[in-house]
């Protein structure tokens, strides 16, 4: 799996977090990040619903 995160778009909504706390977090400026050492969303079935729950389509979910 790879998880591709844009900042640009990002506005700092904090859907992706709610939805899958384990693998996105947020930063100072309330930006989109990963949390460290989950960047390919181990375990979490909840990051295939994170592209649909971002609202300006910042988060964009592959499977190898
Ligand atoms: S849901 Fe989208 S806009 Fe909101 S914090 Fe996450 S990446 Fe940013």
């Amino acid at each position: 799996m790879r998880i591709t995160i844009d900042r640009d778009r990002c506005i700092g909504s904090g859907q992706c977090v709610m939805t899958a706390p384990g693998v996105f977090t947020q930063d100072d400026d309330a930006l989109v990040d990963l949390v460290p050492g989950y960047e390919d969303g181990p375990g979490d079935p909840r990051v295939h619903d994170v592209p649909m729950a971002c609202p300006v389509q910042a988060i964009t979910v592959d499977e190898d």
